[in-house]
């Protein structure tokens, strides 16, 4: 078995100033064909599960290119045209292949190209011809269209958010395709649009039963597998909702009610799915009147694992201003506050101008005296999966009882050691003020006693009626009302 792999992947915010550039693959993760280090990365699961597989059964394993990108604004013309075109590169010089399998996220949106996936899979089937399997691995807050669906034999999504199994799902993925080239499974795809757009949070309940039960109807009753994309509200493509993808043995009219009636289990529990979330001072205010310590706030709205820059000081400035105490926030993106702490050094006390920088959604910068407590160049934090994650040079500075690591290169706060390598002491904490909407409950949820989920302003607010839609298919709930 001739097998080729590689991945090009991001998430776009549509509504976020930041464009995505080649330096911003290059910042996370760019590999030449060859160049893969043995660990996984967030968006090589394929390439990984393919070495793992090939070593085990003898496959001849050919990697291509894999690059990805932390999400931002939309990806210029110019990266996604390079970077595709390395990929496609690679795949024609592996030929001939009996399978591809594709790390991608579903949601990357580019100047002239507003279903980048669909775009790169048409392409990687007009090169393979119809009898290659052709397979991906997507991120669940994708914008699956039927350019992905019908030029890919096999698309697996994550199921858990946080993304906790991405090896489990790539090994599906190339176990499915594998399958497939033997001749044992011939999949046929149904998908159900269920006309709404819901975050999915998979440890709690409803949602942690209804996943449970999407893998129970696995490899039963001709059911392969079942993907639950929630969608990606901050992409503003027509494409853009969740929906069910369901792959039955060879049946399609199994596929699709099944399809049909598990979108319509999750219409029915969606006010469930997104409670409303407080403000920045009820947040702070229910935190402070939890009587446990810590607490953690999520300021999802300027998460840079959705395109948020990262460098939003709403909750920073309203925590000062209250003279709130033994607090932790971060990351926030600055480099330049980052090169002007590792110039003072460990021990200096300075005025420091922090975040604000990028645009109106980032608010203003605040200026406060600060001390230099920690600083580590190159800092890698624990990621996804247990991938890792760089975050470039990273400080901790305290300024009036609020700790604040600052990072040089864009980053969610994906693992409580991107507080810790610094000596910042998160038990000891108030509050805890993590740039994340949902990656930080993994390991935040070690250590915190309560967990709160605050609309602070920001490019990804949580209150979607807020967002100028232009693109996007309508009515779609709760965009266009919670009654629809
Ligand atoms: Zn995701």
């Amino acid at each position: 078995m001739r097998v080729f792999t590689g991945s090009l992947s991001t998430e776009t915010n549509t509504f976020a100033p930041l464009p995505t550039s080649l330096e911003d693959f290059a910042d996370r993760g760019y590999y030449p064909a060859g160049t893969h280090p043995p660990e996984m990365t967030i968006f090589s699961g394929p390439l990984w599960a393919a070495r793992q597989r090939g070593a085990q059964h003898g496959w001849t394993v050919i990697e291509g290119m894999a690059a990805g990108a932390q999400p931002s604004g939309i990806t210029t013309r110019h990266a996604y045209e390079t970077l595709r075109d390395e990929l496609l590169r690679d795949l024609r010089q592996a030929l001939p292949v009996d399978m591809v399998v594709l790390g991608l996220h579903g949601a990357m949106v580019a100047d002239g190209y507003e279903d980048c996936e669909g775009d790169l899979l048409a392409r990687v089937r007009a090169i393979v011809g119809p009898d290659v399997a052709v397979g991906a691995e997507l991120d669940p807050h994708c914008h699956l269209s039927d350019a992905m669906v019908s030029n890919a034999n096999m698309l697996v999504a994550y199921k858990e958010y946080p993304h906790t199994d991405i090896r489990e799902r790539a090994l599906e993925l190339v176990d499915f395709c594998a399958a497939i080239v033997e001749r044992r499974i011939a999949p046929v795809a149904a998908v159900v649009d269920c006309e709404m757009v819901v975050t999915i949070r998979t440890p709690q309940e409803p949602a942690r039963s209804y996943i449970d039960r999407l893998s129970a109807l696995e490899g039963k009753d001709g059911i392969l597998s079942i993907s639950l994309m929630h969608g990606f509200p901050w992409g503003d493509v027509p494409n853009m909702g969740t929906k069910l993808l369901v792959y039955a043995d060879g049946d399609a009219g199994v596929a699709q009610s099944l399809a049909r009636r598990l979108a319509d289990e999750l219409i029915g529990m969606r006010e469930c799915l997104t409670p409303a979330c407080p403000d920045m001072d009820q947040a702070i205010d229910q935190a402070l009147a939890c009587g446990v310590t810590p607490v953690v706030i999520a300021d999802a709205a300027d998460n840079p694992g959705g395109g948020g820059a990262g460098d939003a000081t709403f909750m920073l400035r309203r925590l000062h201003e209250r003279g709130i105490q033994d607090v932790a926030v971060g990351p926030l993106w600055d480099p330049v506050a980052v090169r002007v702490a590792f110039s003072a050094g460990v021990g200096a006390r300075l005025p420091l101008r922090i975040g604000g920088k990028i645009g109106p959604m980032s608010g203003e910068p605040i200026d406060l005296p600060c001390a230099v407590k920690a600083l580590v160049p190159d800092m890698i934090m624990t990621g996804l999966s247990g991938s890792p994650a760089a975050v470039g040079n990273a400080a901790l500075v305290e300024a009036d009882g609020i700790e604040i690591v600052l990072i040089s290169v864009r980053a969610q706060a994906l693992h409580t050691d991107v507080f810790t390598q610094l000596g910042c002491r998160l038990d000891e904490k108030a509050l805890i003020v993590v740039k994340s909407a949902q990656h930080f409950h993994a390991a935040f949820s070690q250590v915190a006693r309560h967990i709160i989920y605050a609309d602070a302003p920001g490019s990804a607010a949580l209150d979607l009626r807020t967002l100028p839609y232009r693109r996007a298919q309508r009515p779609k709930w709760p965009i266009d009302g919670r009654d629809i």
